[in-house]
Parts: C-alpha cells; sequence; structure tokens
C-alpha cells in the first residue's frame, strides 16, 4: 500500500512524458494517438469483434500490460460510445506498477485535445495511490479495473480464478530491453492461460525474444505493417476451437456495425433484504443488465439498520496489512466513488467531508497507527495531524493528536438505498415489500423463491442480503450470524456544535449537524433482548464523544433510534456463492485429520446462490464493494478484488475452519434434524 512508487517523468519538448525510471519514452514522436488506434485498437479489430459480439451479458475483456497515461484505454472507450451498441459491454484491465501521479495525467492527457470529454471523467475518479485493485464502473457498459502494482502478480490474484476469460491483450511496456519483465516467458504463459481461444494480442515490438516467448506459450504469430517509419508490429492469436486464428474468421465490415444489435439476454435474479446490502446488489446486477426482483418483509425499504439517520463512511483501521484491511480500505475508496458519482445523477445528500479518527484507550493499534501511518497506508488515505491541525480540520477544538481520513464522510442511508433503486430503470426492477422469504427451492437452472403465500419469484440467481435473518433460510442456516443491537442518539446542535464540520470517531461517532441535529453513536448490544432506547446508552453516546471534543454540550439528546446489525463470528462481512455444504464436507473433510492437508479444489457452491450480509457498523463502507463483487460473480465476469480477498470474504470459509478446528460444520442442520 505504502510501498507503490509513482512514475518518475520527463518532459519532452513535444509535451509526452519520459520515464527516467525505464529511461524510456511512453509514446511515439510520430503520432501517440494514431500509433495506438493502429497498433492496438485496428490490429486487434476491435471495431469488427465488437459488432459480432455473441447476444450475452458477458463483456468483451481486454487487459493491457502498462496502463501509463490511459490513451489506448481511452481509444477503446471512445469506440465503445461510436459503436453506441445496446448490449455491448467492454471489461478493460489493466496493470500498472508505477501510476502517473494525478497532476501528471492530467498534463500528459491534455496532449489530446479530442480526448477531452472522456479523459477528463477518467481524471475525476482516477486514483495514484494505494496498490491492489480499483475498480471504476464509468458507465453502464464500462468497467476499468485498475491494477495498481506488478502486472505479473496482479496477472495471478485477478485471473487466478478466471482461466480462458481474456478476450484481447494490449503488450503495452516500455521496450523489451528496458522492461524486460513485461515481456518475459512467465508472463507470457500466463497470458496463454488467461486467453479464451480465439484470443488475440498485439504490440509495437516484433523482437525476437518476444515472438519466440509468444510462439513457445502456444500463440500464433503474425507481423503487421507497423506504424510510421517501424515496419513492422506483431499480431499474436490464440487458435479458436476450430484451430484457427482469429483474423481468419469472416467478420463484419466495419461499416455494417451500428445496424447489426442483437438483443441482449435477460438474466433474472432475486434479492431478498431492501436494506443496504440489498438496494446496493440490486443496483450492481442492474447495471450489469440483470433484471432484478427485490423483496423486503417490511412495507418499506431501509427498515433496519440502514435507517438510521446518518451513517459514517470510515475504513476500519488496523496497523496491518492483512485481508481485513486490504478490504477495507479499497471498499472506502470504492464507495466514496460510487456515492460522488451517484451525487452527480441524484441528490443523495453526501457528506464527502473527511473523517478525524482519535486513538482510543487500550487499542494498541490505533496507538502504533498514529506513531507510522505510512507504515501501512498511503498518506493520500491516512494521515497523522497534530491537535491544532484536527482543531482546524474539524472546526472544533480536539482533545490530541489523530489520525485524518479524507476519504471519509456521512451520509443518510435511506436515501442511498432510495437512490440506488431510483438508479435502475423501471423496467428492470420489481420491488416487493411486505413479504417475508421463507424458502428457497432449486429449479435445476435456477431458484423459486417462496413465502407464506406461495411462490414470491423465480430467478437464475438469488443473493440473500436479509442480514441475520439469513439463518432462518436452510441453505445459509449454519453461517454463524449473530443479531447485534445498536443505539444511535441524536444530539439538538447548538451554535457552537454546529460549527462541527467533519465526522469524529473517537469511543463513539458524532456527524456534522443536519437539521439542526447531530448523530452519534452507536452503543452495542450482543444478543439483544429488548430493542427500546435508554437513557443509559445516550449517556454512554455522549461520554463516548465528549473525551475527544471539549466543547460539545452535555445535554440536549433530542432522540434515539435502535436498530439490529448483523455480525459474523469473524466480525468480517459474508459475501460470496453459497456453498454446498455437503459436497464441500466430502471433498475438504480430510482437513479435520490434518489442518495443513493441501487440497487441491475450490469450494464447491450452489449454483446461482449468493449471500451478502454480516455487514456490522460498517456496511456503508462494505456493501457497495461486495455487492459488486456478487453482481461481478453471477454475471461471470473477473470479480473487483483479488482472489485471496474473494476467498476470505466467502461464506465457505466457515466450513474449512470448522473442519480444521475439528468441528462439525453443518452442527446446525443436524441439530435441526434431530427430534
Ligand atoms: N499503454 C500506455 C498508454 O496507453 O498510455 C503506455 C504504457 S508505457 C509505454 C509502459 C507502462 O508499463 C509504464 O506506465 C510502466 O510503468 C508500466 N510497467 C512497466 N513494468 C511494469 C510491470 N512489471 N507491471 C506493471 N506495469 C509496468
Amino acid at each position: 500500500m505504502h510501498d507503490l512508487k509513482n512514475a518518475r517523468l520527463a518532459w519532452l519538448e513535444d509535451g509526452s512524458p519520459f520515464s527516467t525510471q525505464f529511461k524510456d519514452i511512453y509514446f511515439s514522436s510520430q503520432g501517440a494517438l494514431q500509433e495506438s488506434q493502429h497498433v492496438f485498437i485496428a490490429a486487434n479489430r476491435l471495431a469488427q469483434r465488437w459488432a459480432a459480439q455473441a447476444d450475452s451479458a458477458r463483456p468483451f475483456s481486454v487487459v493491457e500490460l502498462g496502463f501509463g497515461a490511459g490513451l489506448n484505454f481511452l481509444l477503446c472507450w471512445q469506440l465503445l460510445e461510436q459503436l453506441n451498441r445496446q448490449g455491448l459491454r467492454l471489461h478493460y484491465l489493466a496493470f500498472e506498477k508505477h501510476p502517473l501521479t494525478r497532476a501528471d495525467l492530467n498534463r500528459a492527457l491534455a496532449n489530446w485535445p479530442e480526448l477531452s470529454p472522456l479523459s477528463s471523467q477518467l481524471l475525476a475518479v482516477y486514483v495514484d495511490h494505494t496498490s491492489g485493485l480499483h475498480r471504476y464502473q464509468l458507465t453502464d457498459n464500462l468497467i476499468l479495473d485498475l491494477y495498481l502494482g506488478d502486472a505479473i502478480t496482479g496477472l495471478n490474484e485477478i485471473l487466478g480464478s478466471a482461466p480462458g476469460s481474456v478476450d484481447c491483450w494490449f503488450m503495452d511496456g516500455f521496450s523489451p530491453t528496458r522492461n524486460p519483465d513485461l515481456w518475459d516467458p512467465p508472463l507470457v504463459a500466463r497470458m496463454w492461460q488467461y486467453s479464451r481461444p480465439g484470443a488475440t494480442a498485439s504490440s509495437y515490438s516484433v523482437a525476437g525474444q518476444v515472438r519466440r516467448n509468444l510462439q513457445s506459450a502456444g500463440f500464433l504469430i503474425e507481423k503487421l505493417p507497423g506504424f510510421g517509419n517501424k515496419r513492422e508490429m506483431l499480431l499474436a492469436s490464440r487458435p479458436d476451437s476450430a484451430g484457427l486464428p482469429m483474423d481468419s474468421r469472416a467478420e463484419p465490415p466495419a461499416s455494417t456495425l451500428r445496424a447489426r444489435s442483437p438483443r441482449p439476454t435477460i438474466n433474472r435474479a432475486t434479492v431478498i433484504g431492501a436494506g443496504l446490502a440489498g438496494c446496493s446488489t440490486a443496483y450492481s446486477l442492474a447495471r450489469k443488465g440483470w433484471q432484478v426482483t427485490l423483496i423486503d418483509e417490511a412495507a418499506q425499504i431501509a427498515t433496519g439498520a440502514s435507517g438510521n439517520p446518518q451513517a459514517v463512511l470510515q475504513p476500519r483501521l488496523a496497523a496491518s496489512r492483512d485481508f481485513q484491511s486490504r478490504f477495507y480500505l479499497h471498499a472506502l475508496l470504492y464507495a466514496h466513488r460510487q456515492f460522488t458519482t451517484l451525487q452527480q445523477q441524484q441528490e443523495l445528500n453526501w457528506h464527502p467531508c473527511g473523517v478525524l479518527r482519535l486513538p482510543q484507550q487500550g487499542r494498541k493499534g490505533l496507538e502504533k497507527l498514529l506513531k507510522q501511518p505510512g507504515e501501512y497506508y498511503s498518506e493520500r488515505v491516512l494521515s497523522r495531524v497534530s491537535q491544532q491541525q484536527a482543531s482546524k480540520l474539524v472546526g472544533l477544538p480536539v482533545n490530541g493528536e489523530a489520525l485524518w481520513i479524507p476519504h471519509g464522510g456521512w451520509l443518510e442511508p435511506g436515501r442511498l438505498c432510495q437512490a440506488y433503486l431510483t438508479a435502475i430503470p423501471e423496467t428492470h426492477l420489481t420491488l416487493v415489500t411486505g413479504k417475508r422469504v421463507t424458502g428457497l427451492e432449486s429449479t435445476g437452472s435456477g431458484w423459486r423463491v417462496t413465502g407464506s403465500q406461495g411462490v414470491l419469484s423465480e430467478s437464475n440467481v438469488v443473493v440473500i442480503a436479509n442480514s441475520y435473518q439469513a439463518r432462518n433460510l436452510a441453505q445459509t442456516a449454519t453461517l454463524p450470524l449473530d443479531p447485534v443491537a445498536g443505539q444511535i442518539s441524536r444530539l439538538t446542535a447548538t451554535p457552537q456544535s454546529g460549527r462541527l464540520k467533519s465526522v469524529v470517531v473517537a469511543e463513539k461517532y458524532i456527524c456534522p449537524a443536519t437539521d439542526g441535529m447531530h448523530s452519534l453513536g452507536a452503543s452495542y448490544a450482543p444478543q439483544p433482548v429488548n430493542l427500546t432506547s435508554s437513557a443509559v446508552a445516550d449517556q454512554e453516546n455522549l461520554r463516548g464523544v465528549n473525551a475527544a471534543l471539549a466543547q460539545l454540550p452535555l445535554s440536549g439528546i433530542c432522540g434515539a433510534r435502535v436498530s439490529v446489525r448483523c455480525s459474523a463470528s469473524d466480525y468480517f462481512p459474508i459475501a460470496g456463492a453459497v456453498p454446498d455444504l455437503d459436497e464441500c464436507i466430502r471433498v475438504f473433510g480430510p482437513l479435520s485429520r490434518d489442518a495443513s492437508a493441501r487440497i487441491d479444489a475450490e469450494p464447491t457452491c450452489l449454483p446461482g446462490l449468493f449471500v451478502n450480509v454480516a455487514h456490522g457498523s460498517y456496511g456503508l463502507t462494505s456493501c457497495p464493494l461486495t455487492a459488486e463483487l456478487i453482481a461481478s460473480q453471477a454475471n461471470g465476469e473477473s470479480p473487483p478484488l483479488p482472489a485471496a480477498l474473494v476467498e476470505s470474504l466467502s461464506p465457505a470459509r466457515f466450513i474449512l475452519r470448522d473442519l480444521k478446528r475439528q468441528r462439525d460444520p453443518d452442527r446446525l442442520n443436524r441439530d435441526q434434524r434431530t427430534p
């Protein structure tokens, strides 16, 4: 995270960047845009192939080795816009070890004013820090996944579980002599493994070593006329199932492209639960073209924990680079982008005001972070601020030094849920309220969802997003989910407290005033017995922020709300395909005899069934990304997270853990079966 190094550049007379790390140019001096067009867009025959793209929700997948200034990406986006073809989706995955800073990207892209309508949109969301995968949903039919880090590491992390999924490769590293990693046999072997039959790869380089590497991996090689004064360029292809290279197949001429618009296949999903997890999942699925039925037992959406007046966007901080902290870090950045984009379309009342995090007594991790935040996070995500800086940032005197999270903020979660649903075209959303789902039955090609009065829906995919009540459905009954009650308090703002302009989190959090009131929270009561609010919890909330902010009023509580959140036994969200318990026990059973046994298999899942629950008190942060993860899995796309993080979120983790600890992962089912 902290170790990512931005590109070090010099600027040439013609305005183009030069890498002082690799001692090479980014673009040809004879017309960068034209060269990219020739070598990558035209040579791979993207216009023709996109026109002929089969009638399916599956996006066309381009992978770029070396994102640089994003010129190739912008040209693909431009072509997508020009074709304007319904049902065509592009998934562009790019790897970049040394990202340009945003300022440098701005300067480089200024070379092509003709691309500015698109480059300005890229610049608006571009993240130039924090290693790992960043997903940008730029339009309904365009995803850019930008992996910041080494390409070969990233390829394995992202595509490891998706062999044979890439349609086209742009090999655009610096020259093979200066940047051998991006052309070497190990990387080329991966390219072959991740290529779909019929995939192509192109490059400006025809170096003998590159050709030999591609050939020995299995690619067929052709030399095409190069651009400008370069005589040749390279096109490689993985033969299709008929053993033919892509080029030899008949495709329509580009001039007929607009006329052919195949009707896209309709995929149907049912999402159970219309809180943040369910509404965000419905939104992500609908953006991928799915028709969604959203069911909730309450009379309206967002009645549970998502009905609080203010929720905080903040990462769960840790002095660690483990799965959990990596997940929350990326979830924060993703949610921040998503809310900012949604706010441009609808009044979301999203306040990207930043969050100030104070250390807490006894929380060693926070103390460690305060000493060295740069050890674990980019300073653009988390930085230490002095007492004086902290007070200035939040607008009120703060009691000590603290950590500053500029991407944090707050919003009204019910409004966000509504905004998700409003953004879905009417034709793609059926909202069913006041109906409790009692069972799920496999139909062979999907699932039948039933309630007490019969069938509520039938669909290819079902996503269980009804918080701890997922325990009531047979397929997710063994998940270790617990309800946890939490009370938030409302505090009447005074002229003094009204100056608070950022969220402050100490023992408890306080949000800037809205409609003359602050929200404070939240109390924590596992195993809740009653859900009425208490004055004791109000006082607890007040005390929990008072220690951090000296000038807060000590009284003035004017309301409270108790809701129930859902927590997993390991306090981490559960998001992914629902495992087939019996099959997993059969395959992974040896783990109960030897916890370190190597079993080369993926947990078997119930086809088309997913779960998205256990977001605890960080749901505003985690839901947008887990929703996108599940929608990607349902749609057969590469996920927005590396494989290891996908695994760490998967509900199958509990089965494997139980087996390793010699516990019966099926105990709950057996208990239920025993009369
Ligand atoms: N395709 C880019 C564009 O359209 O603007 C230009 C790419 S530039 C010629 C090569 C890029 O490869 C540089 O940005 C460089 O930092 C990146 N790169 C070099 N080695 C890499 C590696 N091992 N993994 C990922 N990216 C790498």
